[in-house]
């Protein structure tokens, strides 16, 4: 194992992404944030994006345990997954200005489950620890050829293989071969540096072949009254965007319809039917249409409203 550590560290250092911001931080609130935004989210967008947004709002642990929750999720705002957003805020509520440094304790902390937890100890505190990500559990799975292996098999092999002299670059290492060489489909194993030690290239019929993703299809219909350069919304109650405003529900009747488009949330591909209305029964919340950008909305509204208001 050691000559294969080394030859990953070796790729790393030529063409690992080392310029990502985070990367380049001993700040270990910068390092958990960005770990929460890369949940979800492309790397490049948040690096471009969401996260010197985020940080420009939100710069400190301590900025971020003052805020109010509605602020946080409007700066959330198009990155989905909200739940995340307020287990952030929470975690920076309880942090009282300092991140634990133990792995344990920082279990106990809301959102914060074992991947973050051993990407904080690895990248912010270089702790000799595994950490596994999508991308790592594919490496290890093809690396050891791993046939649908239990999560607790992976966390093993990924502890036996960590190099504990520079667990961070390691990580690191893994993770960007993950992503840039050993691809869901097609990994690129001519030019992979732990060829001679992956068992899984050997029999590439069994272990590089990805399954399809199921997705749920679901038909939403949404009600649009404007007043006085204000627009009705409601605030979400069910699992998806959860205390995110939305536009209020409706009885589809076919005379007025205004539009109809999809969108992908999760696990979900949903078709939203927009129609236009003189009254609503839901709770209504009347926000300015210049304002609403400091509102906490959704993502699926937000694409709503680009149709509704030009
Ligand atoms: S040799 Fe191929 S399958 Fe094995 S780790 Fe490298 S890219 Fe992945």
């Amino acid at each position: 194992m050691i000559n294969a550590q080394k030859a990953l560290l070796e790729w790393y250092t030529i063409y690992g992404r080392h310029t990502l911001p985070w990367r380049n931080t001993t700040d270990i609130y910068h390092i958990y944030l960005s770990e929460i935004m890369l949940q979800q989210t492309q790397v490049n967008r948040v690096k471009n994006e969401y996260y010197p947004q985020f940080l420009a709002k939100f710069p400190t642990l301590e900025s971020l345990s003052l805020a109010k929750e509605e602020d946080v999720l409007a700066s959330w705002s198009g990155l989905g997954y909200y739940s995340r957003a307020r287990n952030l805020h929470k975690t920076a509520k309880l942090t009282n200005r300092q991140f634990p440094k133990e792995y344990k304790e920082l279990l106990q902390l809301p959102g914060i489950g074992q991947y973050t937890a051993s990407a904080i100890c690895s990248f912010g505190y270089n702790q000799n620890i595994a950490v596994v990500d999508t991308n790592i559990a594919r490496v290890i799975k093809r690396l050891f050829a791993l046939k649908e292996p239990k999560n607790s098999i992976i966390w093993d092999k990924a502890t036996e293989l960590v190099n504990s002299k520079n667990p961070r670059s390691h990580n690191l290492a893994l993770m960007d071969l993950g992503s840039m060489v050993c691809l869901p489909k097609n990994p690129k194993c001519t030019t992979c540096p732990i060829l001679k030690y992956c068992q899984g290239s050997k029999n590439p019929e069994i272990y590089t072949q990805s399954k399809k993703k199921e997705y749920e299809k679901m038909e939403l219909f949404y009600a649009v009254l404007i007043r006085n350069n204000h627009i009705a919304l409601t605030s979400s109650t069910g699992s998806m965007y959860k205390n995110m405003l939305q536009l209020p529900t409706v009885d589809p009747i076919e005379e007025q319809f205004i539009a109809k488009f999809k969108h992908a949330y999760t696990k979900y591909r949903l078709t939203v039917n927009l129609y236009r209305v003189e009254k609503v029964i839901d709770d209504i919340i009347w926000i300015d249409l210049d304002k609403l950008d400091q509102s906490p909305i959704s993502s699926l509204t937000k694409k709503a409203l680009t149709l509704i208001i030009i």
